[in-house]
């Protein structure tokens, strides 16, 4: 359950972000000629909020990782939580496959984009 809210949060949380700067940037370009100095403060309210930004993020993939690593090795699928999880060698390292969801996921519990072919 945790591991699905932080996987959503992770998956929505870029997106979010964009969604904001875009609408900063909006009401920047509106202040340049309403008042000028609140679109160069807006600019360094911006580029200050990256720092918590980009560690909310990273504390955030970390989560994940360290929760699906603990679900892979307890041999449940952190996708769809069923028992047939398997490990598998042909990514280019150890990894874990989940044969009834297709989910696959690489040694450090991260998703794993797989080529279908
Ligand atoms: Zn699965």
């Amino acid at each position: 359950m945790v591991h699905t809210i932080t996987r959503t949060l992770r998956r929505y949380y870029l997106g979010v972000v964009f969604g904001c700067y875009l609408f900063a940037f909006t009401l920047a370009f509106i202040l340049v000629f309403a008042l000028p100095i609140g679109a160069l403060a807006l600019v360094f309210v911006a580029v200050m909020a990256l720092i918590p930004v980009v560690a909310f993020w990273s504390a955030l993939c970390a989560i994940e990782r360290r929760l699906a690593l603990c679900m892979l090795r307890s041999g449940s699928c952190p996708q769809c939580r069923s028992d047939s999880i398997a490990a598998c060698e042909d990514l280019g390292g150890v990894a874990y496959r989940c044969q009834s969801c297709r989910g696959c996921f690489s040694a450090r519990g991260e998703d794993v984009a797989v080529e279908i072919g």
